[in-house]
């Protein structure tokens, strides 16, 4: 079913002019238009569609919008498609954005702009029962000059390697962070800020996974590019109002469609599915969250994802519950991998608390990824200092293993707690609190506290 919505007003208002530079003959042309939104019925689409056409020789392409918030009850999320597909997206963290041939607001991508029909994307996050009115400003900047070839920006390198044992050799453990965000979506950090910080948490590797966003792709290889010890690589965050989903691993530019109905496991399968044509793995974020629209709505979906988040920065109540879920996923046979991340948005909240620690034959991003893939983790609620020791009398980390009803686990282990000295001091598998014992042998966590999603 169609999203309810109906164009109460449209004012639409056509201003050209030609530019005092007599050479760019640069004109402007402004479209304003009120659209009535209403609340979206249970199961319909959650995303409102506001077409236009850009001309041929446009350069610059400018959208704004208001809408009465009404202390909280109304958020309109916002974005654009071009002629041929996503655009950009900045939910609702900004009210305006700008797109043209070199540069983007942060959420959108900069290039070539394709004459056609384009579509403003509003996304119903919140809207109160009777409705509110969204004014819709775009502003089209056109140049002869625009009408000559268009440059093609090179292809950002993809993240390969950072040193590491040579492929082939014995697993050894990188510590990282799966799961931030920056400036392109709704966080404070830059790209670059987030790898600096990376190195100064000791960490092996990062994924940035902004919201329902490409756009800070190419910030992701400068700063992988410029960054001497940690392997910065491309995520995105699939952000429904049904909940989120992180695909790790992202080709250049790929973009994964967030547009699914909450609720409707079919289209998150789909996503799944997208995200491993590409080549990506992909976990259900924070699945008991308590923010709107952020916990699993997507039932037996999850049977189709490759890892769950069951810690999500500081350790709560929802952490423990993804924890559950987790368990009640393997003792089905499901064998997701548990992950932590520190879903940072900002300083204040520091990438690598919670760490995952992978056990992989070099650190590259296809090695960390197959570890993943196979359960060759163990999560501590800070990169530093623990140090986790397993022991198994068959099989390897990760592999499965049975044993006879009330007979010792085939596999254990130990921790040790690494001196500031860098020497192993004895063993501390006390500090496992409260330790909790999944259906798989020998698996625990040690719980911490935690934030937001
Ligand atoms: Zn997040
Ligand atoms: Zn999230």
């Amino acid at each position: 079913m169609e999203v309810r919505h109906r164009i109460l007003a449209l004012l639409c208002s056509v201003l050209t002019f030609t530019a005092a530079h007599a050479q760019s003959s640069k004109n402007t042309q402004t479209i304003e238009q009120v659209v009535r939104v209403l609340p979206s019925k249970a199961g319909a689409s959650r995303y409102a569609y506001v077409p236009f056409d850009v001309p041929r020789g446009a350069v610059r392409v400018r959208v704004s919008y208001e809408y009465p918030r009404a202390n909280g009850a109304n958020t309109i999320d916002l974005g654009v498609f071009d002629a041929r597909g996503f655009r950009g997206w900045s939910g609702g963290r900004r009210s305006e954005f700008f797109v043209s041939r070199e540069e983007a607001t942060p959420g959108y991508l900069a290039g070539e702009l394709p004459p056609g029909r384009w579509r403003i994307i509003l996304g119903l996050y919140m809207v109160a029962p009777a409705g509110v009115d969204v004014k819709v400003r775009i502003v089209v900047e056109t140049s002869r000059a625009a009408l000559g070839p268009v440059r093609t920006a090179a292809a950002p390198r993809r993240p390969e390697t950072h040193g590491g044992a040579a492929a082939g050799s014995a697993p050894r453990w990188f510590a990282g962070d799966l799961h931030m965000h920056t400036v392109h979506s709704d966080g404070n950090w830059t790209v670059r800020g987030l790898a600096e910080a990376a190195e100064r948490e000791g960490l092996d590797f990062i994924f940035v996974t902004d919201h329902n966003t490409a756009s800070h792709h190419a910030d992701v290889s400068a700063a992988d590019a410029a960054s001497p010890r940690t392997l910065v690589m491309r995520g995105e965050e699939v952000t429904t109002y049904g909940g989120h989903a992180n695909a790790w691993g992202l080709p250049a530019g790929a973009w994964v469609d967030f547009r699914v109905r909450p609720g409707d496991a079919a289209g998150m399968s789909r996503v799944a599915a997208r995200a491993h044509r590409l080549g990506a793995l992909i976990s259900v974020n924070h699945p008991s969250a308590l923010c709107g629209g952020c916990n699993w709505s997507y039932g037996d979906a999850i049977r189709n994802f490759d890892a769950v988040e069951v810690w999500n920065g500081e350790w709560d109540a929802t952490d423990e519950s993804a924890l559950k879920l987790w368990d009640g996923l393997l003792r089905r046979g499901l064998r997701l991998t548990a992950v932590a991340s520190s879903d940072s948005h900002r300083e204040q909240n520091p990438i690598g608390r919670p760490a995952t620690h992978v056990a992989a034959g070099e650190l590259t991003q296809a090695a960390l990824l197959n570890a993943v893939r196979r359960g060759r983790v163990y999560l501590t609620r800070e990169a530093k200092g623990l140090q986790v020791d397993f022991g198994a009398a068959a099989g390897e980390l990760g592999s499965r293993s049975s044993a006879a009803r009330g007979a010792a686990p085939a596999k254990r282990f130990g921790c040790a707690r690494r001196e500031p000295s860098s020497s192993t001091s004895t063993c501390v598998r006390r500090r496992a609190a409260r330790p909790f014992r999944s259906s798989a042998a020998g698996r625990r966590f040690a719980p911490s506290r935690r934030s937001r999603c």
